[in-house]
């Protein structure tokens, strides 16, 4: 029976996991994966989570079941954390909040909600976009659409084609936006231009989907915000996909929330029995421990400053990052544009075959779509990355 499957290819990034730890050469980089990395190139445990983690060893008294939404004080505490208090305080019971498992878990759910408010559900996302973006509409049976994001020749967000292509939307369209930190471009809108499409989509009765997945590491975890805000102040409905992977370090812990702004008590408890019962069919229940931790941190004076103060450290690595390789003496043009970018990732003008030859004979392992993540070139590594991309440019 197996054997009738259609062949799946493995995701691209996961395989370049492993050629990469099987590499033996000491000069090799992996700028593929998307995690913190320190100068020596470890991906340490937050001081504020192995605090809140050890509280927990002691306090804790049960590991029952949460429930299907997830905990109540997860939720809490992290809302209170992004959404401002009077805006909190005007939505009550029409904002719907939801544990999810990861972003990407967060992202389901939004996908499956969606997808049981339309026979033919229809979502915009950007081009080029996350790579999973695409996979996890297509999984839950939209079509889905690509509006042109990036400008590729100036390396700045094409505006003028995301504002053009909202502006032909369909009433009931979703539209997909990533918060800050645009993955893969680190290209992310201003706030006037947020401002300005938000207008758009909402003239056109399009609902909005944003996916913060790296608050905290573009322009500090309030600015970084803003979005969220301005989207529920502009929106009557509006779905949020929020990540705590990045910015707590819990990358394996699966920490994620959806949250849902409704225009009624009705449409709220619509949306909370929908959600109850795609989580109920999939995975039942999430897993507590990271959101436990992400929750302790959340409400605790001690703790929230200390994980902030960690936060904004990772911050200043990727900026440092950034303005080093951009500004490098021995630079090369095609890498000045990475100081005015945001987050872990920005696209190299690279064909596949120049970052197969950047693997193959310079142990630089990336994507074949160009992209980087800038804190796997560390210091001492700067100068040979930029050499060698130098020698696959000039080619
Ligand atoms: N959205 C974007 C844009 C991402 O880059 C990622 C992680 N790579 C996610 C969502 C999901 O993150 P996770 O499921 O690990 O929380």
């Amino acid at each position: 029976m197996f054997e009738s499957l259609p062949s799946f290819p493995a995701d691209p990034l996961l395989s370049l996991i492993s050629a990469f730890a099987a590499d033996p050469r000491p000069t090799k980089m992996d700028l593929g994966v998307g995690v913190y990395k320190n100068p020596f190139g470890d991906t340490p445990v937050m001081q504020a989570v192995k605090r809140a983690e050890r509280w927990l060893a002691e306090q804790q008294h049960t590991k029952t079941y949460l429930g299907i939404t997830g905990s109540i004080e997860f939720q809490t505490n992290l809302t209170k954390l992004l959404v401002r208090s009077d805006l909190a305080a005007s939505l009550g019971s029409k904002l719907v909040t939801f544990q999810a498992v990861g972003g990407t878990g967060a992202l389901w759910l939004a996908a499956q909600l969606l997808a049981k408010t339309s026979s033919k559900p229809r979502i915009w996302i950007s081009n080029p976009a996350w790579a999973n973006h695409p996979g996890i509409f297509l999984a839950s049976g939209f079509t889905v659409e690509r509006y042109d994001y990036y400008n590729a020749a100036s390396g700045g967000v094409d505006f003028q084609a995301i504002a053009s292509a909202a502006g032909m939307m369909q009433r009931g369209d979703a539209f997909l936006l990533q918060g800050c930190c645009h993955n893969p471009t680190g290209e992310d809108l201003s706030i006037p231009q947020l401002r300005e499409l938000f207008d758009i989509l909402r003239n056109r009765g399009v609902i909005p989907l944003i996916d913060i997945a790296y608050a905290g590491l573009a322009l500090g975890f309030d600015a970084d915000l803003e979005i969220l805000n301005i989207a529920l102040e502009t929106f009557d409905e509006v779905l949020f996909a929020f990540s705590c992977s990045k910015n707590f370090s819990l990358y394996r812990e699966r920490v994620g929330l959806l949250l849902a702004k409704t225009s009624s008590e009705v449409g709220a408890d619509r949306v909370r029995g929908a959600l109850a019962s795609t989580a109920r069919c999939s995975y039942s229940m999430p897993p507590d421990h990271g959101a436990a931790v992400v929750s302790v941190i959340a409400a605790s004076d001690e703790l929230r400053p200390l994980w902030l103060l960690e936060l904004e450290q990772i911050r200043r690595e990727i900026v440092t990052k950034r303005q080093r390789l951009s500004s490098a003496p021995f630079g090369n043009n095609v890498l000045s544009r990475l100081s005015a970018q945001t987050g872990f990732f920005s696209l190299l003008p690279l064909s596949p075959a120049a970052c197969r030859r950047l693997t193959s004979e310079y142990g630089i392992y990336l994507p074949d779509s160009g992209r980087i993540s800038v804190l796997g070139i560390s210091n001492e590594n700067e100068e040979s990355f930029i050499r060698s991309l130098g020698e696959v440019l000039n080619d």
